[in-house]
């Protein structure tokens, strides 16, 4: 999967998606991180992006011409019209649900705004689809945009070790995750629980189901309303809220 950047700090994000996991994904091919300075698009003699506000108040607006021409020098290279994302506050919010869908893209082209935000023309004239990574406001789209592109870049097949990796994390079906543990069975008098090591397949996967009813009902019981339960999660949840 290919990610564009528009943004005028490129370092900021390549110096994030070129460590751990997205980093060795990027080595391997199997996800692009090609980040566009959009500082070489300013037709200026200083190359500058960004002016004053027109009806005046703080801060800086980044200019339309140098996003428009980067995005057109992006678009030269692709076969297809990718999905063209601004990250903004305004934005629909990500959510796992969100980053599912984004992932099964060939291609995204994303734009970081900086100061003020960007021109809005430039927003009319790309269609520009707008995500939030939260009810927030940073200084730059380039944080936001490597979220994105670590949440999605994952869940592209051969990123991590197998599609169950995500598959049973938190959200991804809705849940959150059943609680982890590793070695030692004992630290500092907290106990592994016994059931996970006993090697019994089938009793782990119930507990781990309900476990992660347990704390989806007590952390997060939002994400229970308008699920369409199975019969077994049904079962366990009318448990759960009987033992309260
Ligand atoms: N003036 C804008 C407003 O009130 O909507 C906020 C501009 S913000 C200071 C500068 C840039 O940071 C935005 O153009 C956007 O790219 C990025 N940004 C800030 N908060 C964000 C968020 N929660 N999600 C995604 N991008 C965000």
């Amino acid at each position: 999967m290919i990610f564009d950047v528009l943004t005028l700090f490129p370092e900021m994000i390549q110096s994030i998606v070129s460590e751990s996991i997205i980093g060795r994904a990027i080595q391997n091919g199997y996800l692009t991180v090609n980040c566009v300075q959009i500082r070489d698009f300013s037709s200026d003699k200083h190359r500058r992006v960004d002016d004053y506000p027109y009806g005046g108040g703080d801060g800086m607006v980044m200019q339309p011409e140098p996003i428009w021409e980067a995005y057109q020098s992006v678009l030269k290279t692709c076969e297809e019209k990718p999905r063209f994302i601004y990250l903004s506050p305004q934005g629909k919010l990500l959510t796992q649900e969100l980053a599912k869908e984004l992932s099964k893209e060939p291609r995204l082209v994303l734009l970081c705004g900086h100061y003020e935000g960007v021109d809005e023309r430039v927003l009319e004239m790309t269609a520009a689809e707008e995500i939030s990574i939260g009810n927030y406001v940073l200084t730059g789209g380039e944080l936001p945009a490597a979220i994105l592109i670590d949440a999605v870049g994952r869940m592209v097949p051969g990123v991590l070790a197998a599609d169950t990796c995500f598959e049973n994390e938190s959200l991804y079906d809705g849940l959150l995750e059943y609680p982890q543990y590793t070695r030692p069975p004992e630290y500092m008098g907290y106990e592994v629980p016994e059931i996970l090591r006993e090697g019994h397949h089938k009793k782990i996967e119930e507990w781990r189901l309900t476990e992660s009813l347990k704390r989806t009902l007590k952390k997060r019981p939002e994400l229970l309303e308008g699920r369409e339960l199975t019969k077994e999660e049904a079962k366990i949840l009318e448990r759960l809220k009987t033992d309260n």
